[in-house]
């Protein structure tokens, strides 16, 4: 069955929005297959967001991923990449729809909630970043 990654960002769990986001993704129909919290060191932050390197906003996107803990997620189901980069809404707020977690919960792009992988293998290799340890059948 499909996996994806996903992640809510430190100004989502500063903010108190953890429980909203599982909601969204159970309520749906998808599984929580593993969860953890911590803090990203820099190096992890830019491994993750490495296409992004040569980006203007980089190094301002890592220094926002270390500032504080994230919550880190593999959610299981059906269509699960493309359906939760739907429930996540676009990368700048102000273009999500509402209805979707940025889309009702921020309106900065530099601060928007949450990580969703934007594609299968993206997903594959993101979920082997985050849980090196292994996600359970
Ligand atoms: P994510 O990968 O975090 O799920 P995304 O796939 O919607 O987001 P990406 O293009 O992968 O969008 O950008 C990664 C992150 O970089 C965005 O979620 C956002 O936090 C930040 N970012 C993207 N564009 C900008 C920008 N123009 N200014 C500041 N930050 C940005
Ligand atoms: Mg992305």
């Amino acid at each position: 069955m499909e996996r994806t990654y996903i992640m809510i960002k430190p100004d989502g769990v500063q903010r108190g929005l953890i429980h909203k986001v599982i909601e969204r993704f159970e309520q749906r129909g998808f599984y929580l297959k593993a969860m953890k919290m911590q803090m990203v060191t820099k190096e992890h932050a830019e491994k993750h967001y490495a296409d992004l390197s040569s980006k203007p906003f980089f190094a301002g996107l890592v220094t926002y991923m270390c500032s504080g803990p994230v919550v880190c997620m593999v959610w299981e189901g059906k269509d699960v990449v493309k359906t939760g980069r739907k429930i996540i809404g676009a990368t700048n707020p102000l273009a999500s729809e509402p209805g979707s977690l940025r889309g009702d919960f921020c309106i900065e792009v530099g601060r928007n909630v949450i990580h969703g992988s934007d594609a299968v293998e993206s997903a594959q290799h993101e979920i082997g970043l985050w849980f090196p340890e292994g996600v359970c059948e």
